[in-house]
């Protein structure tokens, strides 16, 4: 190894600076470790819209803890986060499901430009920009001592831990030629957000209808955040259309329920696509958020389930102690154990919510909404499937 390429090594190199990355940086860089974050792109300013960042996400009880103790949360706008105290699910047939009791908030809607940018605050409060480089890699290269990227201009960054946080098309899983399942959905998610007539009353509302997911999520005030899973010809279609025809077309789905409604973001489309990575770790490598999983969003969970990602490998880093380098296999083979029950199941719900309900015929219909109706009249199963969206151990003493 040059002397050069040695003075470049760090404890670890995050490929990817979107929250996920972000957020594993800033954990891992609290433990005390040397962390560098690369990103093809630099972190933007983010000045918030008078509308809302168009991607908002639902984040559950058990992130917003995390992202309290890394002193994230409490950075955020409290005016500009939903609150979703209540849930309701309609099925195409009649069938309803109703969650929560309005005393304990399911999740809360954050906006991405704003979590990116705490995240970044966070991070740079540190000492500065230090903890960033701009770079696309084109090679990787892992040996005894180190994972090294050829950054071209930016370099060769070698570090002891490589994460791969680079998103759901991950250059990093395919360099490394890491296997991928994927099927695509030939759904787009469209999201837009709107000002509603009538209060939301912190419910988020999703209907599952002619093989398409609608879901209203509660924002500040009176607005609400759509989330579309359209065939890939609607999506183009809503996103090509003029300022209204999104929120006429959401009404001839789903009525007007909370009365009408006014677009106060473009809608945008992202490609939805279950992806099954069924290694995410080796020696000195390791992957996080969308690079290791693709999910449906139709339960909110993809996010959810990365930055959970992030907090399983720093507890086990940190609970290394002065034991094995961070980037022991032991040690990620551990952090990649404990991932893959909440991904496959997350995983088998979202993609078994989407079969089920894309089923064609009758009789698909009536057992489906049926069984949306059975759910609602069961409180120990409501209880364990919203703990399960949750990222919480359900607590079943009330159905004892
Ligand atoms: C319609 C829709 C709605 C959703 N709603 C929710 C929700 O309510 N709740 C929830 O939990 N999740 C939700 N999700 C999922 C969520 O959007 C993703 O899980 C999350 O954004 C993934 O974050 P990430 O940091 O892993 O990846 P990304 O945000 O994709 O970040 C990847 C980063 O890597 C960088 N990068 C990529 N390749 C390279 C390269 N070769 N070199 C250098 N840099 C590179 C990119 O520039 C980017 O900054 C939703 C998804 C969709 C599509």
């Amino acid at each position: 190894m040059s002397a050069s390429a040695r003075a470049a090594l760090h404890d670890v190199l995050v490929l990817g600076a979107g929250s996920v990355g972000l957020a594993t940086a800033l954990m891992l860089a609290r433990q005390g470790l040397d962390v560098r974050v690369i990103d093809r792109r630099p972190p933007q300013p983010w000045l918030p819209p008078p509308g809302f960042d168009t991607r908002v996400y639902a984040l559950n009880p058990a992130v917003r803890r995390r992202l309290q103790a890394l002193g994230v949360w409490d950075a955020l706008d409290a005016q500009r986060i939903g609150v979703i105290a209540a849930m309701e699910v309609h099925g195409d047939a009649g069938g309803r499901l109703h969650f929560g009791d309005g005393r304990q908030p399911l999740a809360h809607v954050v906006e991405g430009g704003a979590l990116q940018t705490a995240l970044v605050a966070a991070l740079d409060a540190r000492g500065g920009r230090g903890w960033w480089r701009a770079g696309e890699p084109a090679g990787v290269r892992i040996d005894a001592q180190a994972a090294w990227l050829d950054c071209a201009a930016a370099g060769t960054p070698g570090a002891r831990l490589l994460v791969g946080a680079d998103g759901a098309r991950s250059w990093l899983r395919q360099a490394l030629g890491w296997p991928e399942q994927v099927r695509d959905y030939q759904r787009q998610g469209v999201v837009a957000n709107f000002r509603c007539a009538r209060p939301h009353g912190k419910v988020a509302r999703q209907w599952f209808c002619a093989g398409e997911v609608i879901a209203l999520l509660p924002l500040g005030g009176n607005h609400v955040s759509l989330v579309w899973s359209a065939h890939d010809a609607l999506a183009g279609t809503l996103v090509a259309g003029a300022p209204g025809d999104c929120a006429r077309a959401l009404a001839g789905r789903i009525g007007e329920p909370l009365g009408a409604l006014e677009e106060i973001s473009a809608p945008q489309a992202f490609p939805l696509r279950l992806v099954r990575v069924p290694r995410i770790s080796d020696a000195r490598v390791a992957l996080v958020g969308d690079a290791a999983h693709g999910v449906h969003p139709l339960a909110g969970q993809g996010l959810n389930l990365g930055l959970a990602d992030a907090a399983c490998l720093a507890d086990v880093l940190a609970a290394r102690g002065d034991g094995p380098d961070p980037g022991d296999a032991a040690l990620l083979r551990r952090y990649a154990r404990q991932r893959a029950e909440p991904t496959f199941a997350m995983q088998s719900v979202t993609d078994g919510l989407h079969r089920l309900f894309d089923a064609p015929g009758p009789l698909a219909r009536l057992l489906r909404n049926r069984g949306l109706d059975l759910v609602d009249r069961i409180s120990l199963l409501k209880t364990l499937l919203a703990a399960g969206a949750a990222g919480q151990d359900p607590d079943l003493s009330s159905n004892a």
